[in-house]
């Protein structure tokens, strides 16, 4: 039995079989070759896979998402089998005598800037997709040997680090919890976990990865963060107790749905839940959340091997809004950049993410991509109570250029005779300090604000949050990010505006009260902490 001890982000127990977690290596070398025919069979084999791969992924997104997307992946299967993307792979082995993966690494490259060159949008376009194909066949070439282990009981997913592209990519259904060596708990890894309702432990550090192998047994406690590898019976028969305790005591939460949020001297307040996918609707409702305060829209980007489309982000909003059935939606526009990266945006590397370009600096930069979400977020409106934030606000003329294009968009849909309602909320994200010093400025151009803790937090003290060795310099309850609150919190309302927080510090059932004090109207947290914070609420007295 070996014990470690981590950061807990989700508290809950997991009690189960390790997994490690392997990434996909695709960076390939050159290796001089004696047998052609050989290399020229393995490609063979290693193309015909690959199609199978992809014929699967088309007849499950034809099922789930239609005609419309699952068509990609037919191009992929025929670009697989294009004659002069081939012949050019035989060529290289041929003449070079090198390995099949080196001669599909080259061809690709090669091909990708040719249509990265083109004057053509479309045509630009299939360098992402030339990547995309080809890096699948270098997968099957790489992974030949390996048996796929389709395996159907639940795993718990150990890993050096994990994007958060990585994360979303992990079957919830396959996956029992995770446990990262590294990684900080504002990371979106760390979200993506409370969201999709995992028990999960970061910063385990290097020796736990050194210490766990596949299939060993292993306990993962997210409320304190201990992790216990191969646990003795007595142990494992503590946390099996432990972990019925936990249970038990969110059953009797369970009584809570369906009961206002309201102190014992009368206040009230919304309770919503932060989503990052449309499946996590189902935990909402279950939760009993009075709306949804932010729906991380990146996700839908982050999933995707290519721009989504208008029509793809129409229905994803639709359905958001439908489910929800009136109740307040506030759909986040993209927030991408920093740790949430998509291949295809082609963004450059940035000495300091974090403060770089991302977020409504790239839509406002990109008006194209900008332009095409808010088409598809107001056809979407008509569909239920829809509030547009926008995130990464640092100035008045930001809001300003935001509220030209939203005429624009409005004045296009209104010629091609396409209805939106006339009743969405604009709101924008505080999560920078200089948004919450000119909260007086900003508020009488906005119906509501959204208190973004997590960058609020990492903006004012300085702290890369996914900077796992900051951790012990983030107070997280620091003066200085809650008086920016309180401000924010003031001129909102003075104003006109309603005030939200939908950062993880809305969580923290600590500051519950002294949030209700300065007046917050709505907190906003990933769905299974909706109810401790009804109960929390429900028990606070702010009279006394
Ligand atoms: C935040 O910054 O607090 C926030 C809610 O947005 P995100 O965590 O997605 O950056
Ligand atoms: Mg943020």
């Amino acid at each position: 039995m070996k014990k470690f001890h981590a950061t807990g982000v989700y508290g809950a127990i997991a009690i189960g079989t390790a997994s490690i977690f392997k990434r996909q290596d695709t960076s390939v070398r050159r290796k001089k070759i004696d047998d052609i025919d050989n290399e020229l069979k393995r490609i063979a084999h290693a193309k015909e896979r690959a199609i199978a791969q992809l014929s699967e992924i088309y007849e499950r997104a034809l099922s789930e998402v239609g005609e419309a997307h699952a068509q990609i992946f037919e191009i992929h299967m025929m670009m697989i089998e294009d004659d002069d993307y081939n012949e050019s792979i035989e060529n290289i082995i041929k003449t070079q005598s090198v390995n099949a993966e080196y001669a599909v690494a080259a061809t690709s490259d090669n091909f990708s800037d040719m249509f990265a060159s083109m004057d053509d949008a479309y045509m630009q376009a299939r360098a992402t997709d030339v990547k995309d194909i080809s890096n699948r066949i270098i997968a099957c070439l790489t992974n030949e040997n390996h048996q796929k282990s389709d395996t159907l009981i639940k795993l718990i997913v150990c890993a050096d680090d994990l994007a958060p592209s990585e994360t979303v990519s992990l079957d919830k259904d396959k996956v029992l919890a995770f446990v990262t060596a590294f990684g900080s708990s504002n990371s979106h890894t760390a979200i993506l976990a409370r969201n999709m309702n995992i028990p999960a432990v970061i910063n385990a550090g290097e020796d736990f990865l050194n210490s766990v192998s596949d299939g060993d047994r292993i306990i993962v406690d997210g409320h304190t963060g201990d992790i216990i590898i191969a646990p003795d019976s007595e142990t494992e028969a503590f946390y099996l107790k432990k972990q019925a305790e936990d249970n038990r005591k969110k059953s009797l939460l369970q009584e809570l749905k369906g009961k206002e949020n309201i102190t014992k001297d009368g206040k009230k307040i919304n309770i919503y839940a932060n989503i990052d996918r449309v499946k996590e609707i189902g935990a909402v409702l279950a939760n009993d959340a009075g709306g949804i305060g932010l729906f991380r829209s990146e996700f839908l980007y982050l999933e995707s091997n290519d721009f989504p489309t208008e029509e793809l982000q129409f229905s994803a909003y639709k359905k958001v809004l439908e489910s929800m059935a009136g109740k307040k939606v506030i759909i986040r526009t993209l927030d991408i950049g920093a740790d949430k990266q998509a291949e295809y945006f082609n963004l450059e590397k940035e000495d300091n993410p974090e403060l770089g370009f991302r977020a409504i600096r790239i839509c406002l930069t990109k008006p194209e991509i900008f332009k095409t979400q808010l088409h598809a977020l107001y056809r979407a409106s008509v569909y239920g109570n829809l509030g547009i934030m926008f995130p990464m606000i640092t100035s008045v003329g930001e809001v300003e250029k935001i509220k030209v294009i939203l005429e624009d968009v409005k004045s296009e849909l209104d010629n091609d005779g396409i209805a939106y309602s006339d009743n969405i909320e604009i709101g924008i994200m505080i999560e920078t300090p200089a948004a919450a010093v000119i909260s007086d400025e900003l508020a009488p151009l906005v119906d509501f604000f959204s208190i973004g803790t997590n960058d609020l937090t990492q903006y004012t003290l300085a702290c890369d949050r996914q900077n796992a060795k900051l951790e012990p310099f983030i107070d997280t309850h620091h003066k200085a990010v809650l008086r920016l609150i309180e401000m924010a919190a003031q001129n909102a309302h003075k104003f006109g505006a309603w005030i939200g927080v939908c950062g993880e510090l809305a969580a923290d059932t600590s500051l519950t009260e002294t949030f209700l004090k300065m007046g917050i109207d709505e907190l906003s947290v990933s769905a299974p902490f909706i109810l401790p914070l009804r109960e929390t609420v429900r028990n606070a007295d702010l009279s006394k």
